[in-house]
């Protein structure tokens, strides 16, 4: 890609709709960027080691620090994690290994410290050993952390972005796009992901425009050449010329007023032209983000991820905390229905501070409630604040990733025993308690399921990767993905009568019913409630209205 060539137009696969123009900000992982190396003098190694040894003491700072916070709020099982961290930069056999480094290759401190954790790496990535191969993961971390404080970079680079900046990047995890600078981003461009990933997701519930492609566009552009986004099409345009950019403003401000046209007639629940009521709530992870579900007219937030609140903090929040945190966050919802699902990680969902295991096959292992059951403190504490938050609020409760119906019965122990514990300050008791039907056995057994939970919600973002064997990261297997719809069919058939039947609410939560024909086929199925992206919620409600 010439740097001069104007109007290049890449064909990408649509992430978010919506129409960006702005200024790419090239985005790398630390381990992947370019970090200079040159060669020093030998009058030079005392003060390059000096930064070594600097760099060290901060991230062993970070790491008790750490340790200590995890091991509070958790279980000094997890802490000790970070402690064993901490200890292996103690360890003077280890550090040893950068002075030698640094004397015989004469070479400056960031390129030290990289040899030297690549060859320790490599020597364990050769074992035989898996549990001392994992441990690999856990360098990576600190390599991370030790050229951070070598560069002075600050961690969250995302969290401050230029003004219009369109980020560009091989892959954005969810700790990367939670902590994003919603003010000044106008746009993503990932070479890694797909339309249910969790990238994806997050840039259509804040309404951003997003593109997956097959380039290597990371080595091709440059930092702030002008990129428009065309989020309907997938297309990129990479320094477009004056009169692109002004087809491509017309068309954004021809949106802005459609959509605003919308939001004004968007009020009370859709009804089709036959009188049949559909309940239209929306997803959000944020207060921002909550604000645009009430913007949008939403019915309800029907499923608020926490993961976004534990990733805004630096280490894992204690009750207090995250009572205030949760509190603010919901506000602009008032009084409207909330359900507020707890916390869903492993998979590729991952807390900076949070140490998993590194398994094998990470979407089937410990996630979502199966790790809390394993954690009770860290569920503990939420339970806790969202009792307290239902006596502010209209709030119930949902688990991520059931299986097996004496999952929901675990819970429901322990809101019995949090609820006696707090009995001294809780007016209102009785929290429902629904869970999220994502794995095929829960959606074969819903009967079961039904005879433990008040609500059922269906997650079809990973309800569709479990039924097809096809993950929903994977560009590689989304032929099979996309196909999934028409064969969870039965299933959502099936759910819907049972729930009808016990008398118990249920929606579908998954990013799919953003399509109009896919809300259509879940509605055929009989299912009338939906959480969807706040920002679609006028487009769809106009829609329903206008359905026989
Ligand atoms: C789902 O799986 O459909 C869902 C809503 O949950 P998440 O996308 O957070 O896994
Ligand atoms: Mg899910």
């Amino acid at each position: 890609m010439s740097k001069n060539k104007q109007d290049i137009t890449l064909q990408c696969k649509p992430m978010s709709t919506g129409i960006a123009i702005g200024k790419a900000f090239i985005y790398r992982d630390i381990l992947t960027r370019d970090i200079s190396s040159y060669n020093i003098s030998e009058k030079n190694v005392t003060h390059e080691l000096r930064r070594i040894t600097k760099a060290l003491s901060s991230v062993k700072r970070d790491l008790y620090k750490l340790s200590r916070s995890v091991s509070h709020s958790m279980s000094s099982k997890e802490g000790s994690i970070f402690e064993a961290q901490r200890l292996m930069l103690d360890d003077n056999e280890f550090t040893g290994l950068f002075e030698t480094e640094m004397r015989n290759e004469l070479t400056n401190a960031e390129q030290v410290t990289k040899n030297v954790f690549r060859k320790y790496i490599n020597r364990f990535e050769n074992l035989e050993n898996e549990i001392i191969k994992s441990k690999t993961e856990d360098l990576h971390d600190i390599l991370r952390k030790m050229l951070r404080h070598l560069l002075g970079i600050d961690t969250n680079i995302l969290a401050r972005l230029p003004e219009n900046s369109i980020i560009i990047s091989r892959r954005l995890l969810p700790s990367d796009t939670i902590i994003l600078d919603r003010n000044h981003v106008k746009g993503i461009i990932v070479e890694e992901g797909s339309i249910h990933a969790h990238s994806a997701i997050i840039a259509r519930s804040l309404g951003i425009p997003a593109l997956v492609t097959n380039e290597k566009m990371l080595q091709e552009i440059q930092d702030r050449t002008t990129v428009i986004i065309d989020g309907f099409s997938g297309k990129a345009i990479i320094n477009p010329l004056y009169s692109t950019a002004g087809i491509y403003r017309n068309r954004q401000s021809a949106i802005g007023n459609e959509l605003s046209k919308k939001i004004r007639s968007v009020k009370g629940y859709a009804k089709t032209v036959s009188g049949r009521t559909i309940k239209l709530m929306a997803n959000a992870n944020t207060l921002q983000e909550v604000q645009n579900a009430e913007e949008c007219g939403c019915d309800g937030i029907g499923l608020f991820r926490t993961e976004g609140i534990y990733l805004q903090h630096k280490s894992l929040p204690d009750e207090e905390e995250l009572y205030v945190h949760l509190k603010n966050a919901l506000e602009p919802a008032g009084n409207i229905p909330i359900t507020v699902r707890v916390l869903d990680i492993g998979g590729d969902k991952r807390l900076p501070y949070f140490q998993l295991n590194n398994e094998v096959s990470p979407f089937l292992g410990l996630r979502g409630i199966r790790l809390l059951l394993r954690n009770p403190a860290l569920l503990k504490t939420q339970i806790n604040v969202l009792l307290k938050l239902h006596q502010e609020f209209n709030l119930r409760v949902l688990l991520p990733m059931v299986t097996l119906p004496e999952e929901v019965s675990a819970v429901y122990n322990m809101i019995e025993g949090c609820q006696k514990d707090l009995k001294h300050i809780l007016k209102k008791k009785n929290i429902r308690l629904g869970c999220m039907i994502e794995t095929p056995a829960s959606a074969l057994a819903i009967d079961e399921f039904l005879q433990v939970s008040d609500f059922i919600s269906i997650g079809t973002n990973d309800l569709i990767q479990y039924v097809m064997a096809a993950s929903r990261e994977n560009p590689d297997v989304a032929d099979y993905y996309e196909k999934g719809i028409d064969y969870i069919l039965p299933l959502i058939k099936n759910i819907a009568n049972a729930c009808k039947k016990a008398g118990k609410e249920c929606s579908v939560c998954g990013e799919i019913v953003n399509e109009e024909h896919c809300l259509k086929k879940f509605m055929d199925c009989g299912i009338d409630q939906f959480s969807i992206s706040a920002f679609r919620i006028p487009h769809l409600k106009a829609y329903i209205r206008e359905l026989k």
